[in-house]
């Protein structure tokens, strides 16, 4: 800190300012540093070494599997992740927007199909898929939503008999550490969660929450009523949502299970090594262990009881079929001789769509930049303020129903308040959203003057379905991803119920309040109708349609290998020792934020495993 003694407005000095102010800058500087967290280590393992299970992906799903089978300490388990340590900004809840690079994101793209998205730059959107221990939830926007019952009685009525409402509820609240003193103080929520679970629940620590409160009572006055507990409410009507953060830091399944296991005895953990092809035998269809490349090697490594597959909904089918598990037409057509004829694999492709709501105001107004230093040194004092919680949403959603009594959740709502003239815009525009130039400049040109509500619409029970295949036999080329979104001609006519519903906010109290008024985004081919018209949000939907990043059901779980991939136990049709374990197995896509169900399903998957081998409790 010399260059602050030697700053030249500080001259004449009698040398105690200079130290004073050096010591309060040193201070901050070293509070940045108690975010980081050490390193997971490489450990040294030779080709073809044995191992009782492998594990490939240490991602959501992984790092609860490595944690609970470890647990049983004759096992001896090898965890094989392709990304890495987590950076500093996944521990830092406001900088989950920043992950984009390369080294932490596998950063997929759809495919055109040149009917949806065509707003968006070369008609793909984003897909983004963490690529570091944590997977997807160490850059996820930290939302714990349970999903609901219902959700899961369609999963068992589908003939799935191991996923009892009892089984399903038991395995959250293995889950769950809930940390949130107002919460807890109130009995049914209290009781509702889980108290001794690995994963730490709190609320973010958000310290501007007048914003916020004023949509919650916007949406309260539209019908969807506030509720101290979403995932308690059975997802209906709206709140604040429960957040897998707590003190200001993130806290993903690496931070929760992984991060205490990784210098465990019987558990091997080897980064950036990437998965290439399971080992099957030819004649009886048994998995014996992965051909894997790390540092440009290729090695072996073999498992004497399974192989679990934890590699997301994008990277699971992808392995499978490079392995020869698929549709035997698809995987001919590509080279790759096909072990086990299962048509399932890849299809079956289900996500929450985003569509985007528009909403200008008078408020809120950039804060001056002393208060955007100010609220940064916050985070380092204390760990409040923006950092605190996420950046690309705020902590408020809403679920809500076209039914006049609802039980279950068609649509939900998320929120990103951008203030008026905020430069970041377009960034966030062109880059998360890919949107191309004329949407972008119509937002930009409004946010001059206006701040900008922008509301995420979800459909949360879509009929339509998406695919992923080969584009060749090389494991290092990315798969083809056709989303589909509204190939079923229902979804349209539900979303654009949705929207009309949600639109209806410029009229509430608050947004009277301050001139609230709906934005045109402006693309040609909507530009024909009428804003607000349901053929203006038929168009909005069908061009401006992306992600909310939720991919699942592409390894669907059913009795039948003909319509299904893995069995209610999540063992792989027609292949002994191999499972699948993470969003690829979900037959249909739950309500809400889908890194709960994916945590959970991991949790019952280790039950599965240790009652098989031995009936460990
Ligand atoms: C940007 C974003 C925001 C999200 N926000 C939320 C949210 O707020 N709330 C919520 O509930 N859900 C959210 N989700 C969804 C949720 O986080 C994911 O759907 C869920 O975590 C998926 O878990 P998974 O275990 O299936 O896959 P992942 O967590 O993605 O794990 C897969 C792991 O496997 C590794 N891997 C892949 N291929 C290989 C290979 N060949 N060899 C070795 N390793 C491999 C990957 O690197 C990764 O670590 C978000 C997702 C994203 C991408």
């Amino acid at each position: 800190m010399t260059w602050c003694n030697n700053a030249s407005c500080l001259a004449p000095t009698t040398g105690a300012s200079p130290q004073i102010f050096a010591a309060t800058l040193q201070y901050f500087a070293a509070a940045q540093c108690l975010l980081s967290h050490q390193n997971v280590p490489d450990t040294p393992i030779l080709n073809f070494q044995s191992f009782d299970f492998i594990i490939i992906g240490g991602g959501t799903a992984g790092s609860v599997l490595a944690k609970r089978l470890s647990e049983v300490k004759h096992w001896n388990i090898l965890l094989i992740e392709a990304g890495g340590d987590p950076p500093v900004e996944s521990h830092i809840p406001g900088l989950d927007n920043s992950m984009t690079n390369d080294v932490f994101n596998w950063n997929y793209l759809s495919v055109d199909n040149g009917i949806i998205n065509q707003a968006i730059i070369n008609g793909s959107i984003n897909l983004s898929r963490g690529k570091m221990f944590g997977g997807s939830s160490s850059l996820s926007e930290m939302h714990y939503i349970r999903g609901h019952d219902r959700d899961y009685q369609n999963w068992f009525n589908a003939g799935n008999i191991d996923w009892t409402h009892d089984d399903i509820h038991r395995c959250f609240k293995k889950i769950e550490n809930l940390q949130n003193e107002k919460m807890l103080k109130d009995p049914a929520i209290n009781k509702y969660y889980g108290d001794k679970g690995q994963l730490i629940l709190n609320r973010f620590n958000s310290t501007n929450r007048d914003i916020a409160n004023n949509i919650l009572k916007s949406w309260h006055e539209m019908g969807f009523r506030y509720v101290p507990d979403l995932n308690m409410g059975g997802l209906m009507g709206s709140g604040i949502v429960t957040a897998t953060a707590t003190n200001g830091e993130r806290q993903s399944t690496y931070t929760a299970y992984l991060e205490p296991i990784k210098n465990k005895w019987n558990v091997k953990i080897l980064k950036n090594t990437r998965a290439r092809k399971l080992l099957i035998t030819k004649d009886s269809k048994l998995c014996f262990g992965v051909e894997v490349e790390k540092e440009g090697k290729i090695l072996n490594f073999y498992a004497t009881h399974e192989v679990i597959l934890s590699a997301g909904a994008v990277n699971t089918p992808h392995l499978l079929m490079l392995s020869g598990i698929g549709s035997k037409d698809h995987l001919l057509a590509k080279n790759i001789s096909c072990l086990v004829d299962s048509p399932m694999v890849g299809q079956n492709l289900q996500d929450h769509l985003l569509v985007p709501i528009t909403v200008y105001g008078d408020g809120p107004e950039k804060p001056p930049e002393k208060e955007t230093h100010r609220d940064v040194a916050n985070y380092l004092l204390d760990r409040t303020g923006r950092l605190a919680e996420s950046a690309k949403f705020t902590d408020i959603t809403a679920f809500y129903s076209t039914k006049n009594n609802p039980f279950h959740p068609e649509f939900q709502l998320h929120l990103s308040i951008v203030p008026k003239n905020t430069t970041d815009l377009e960034g966030m525009l062109k880059y998360q959203y890919r949107y191309k130039d004329p949407i972008i400049d119509s937002m930009t040109k409004l946010n001059k003057n206006h701040s900008l509500y922008f509301f995420g619409f979800n459909l949360l029970h879509p009929y339509s379905r998406g695919n992923i295949s080969l584009n060749t036999n090389n494991p290092k080329d990315a798969p083809f991803i056709f989303t589909n979104y509204f190939s079923d001609a229902s979804d349209l006519k539900m979303a654009v119920q949705g929207l009309k519903m949600a639109s209806k906010v410029v009229k509430t109290n608050f947004f009277k309040s301050i001139r609230g008024f709906l934005g045109r985004m402006n693309w040609p081919a909507c530009n024909v109708f009428e804003l607000d018209s349901e053929g203006y949000w038929e168009c909005v939907s069908m061009n401006l349609v992306t992600s909310m990043s939720h991919l699942v059901g592409t390894c669907k779980m059913g009795p039948d290998p003909e319509s299904a991939v893995v069995n209610s136990r999540l063992k792989v049709h027609g292949v002994s020792h191999l499972r699948v374990v993470d969003a690829s197995v979900m037959p249909e896509i739950t309500s809400g934020n889908i890194n709960a169900p994916c945590i959970m399903v991991a949790e019952r998957a280790a039950e599965f495993i240790k009652e098989e081998y031995f009936n460990f409790k």
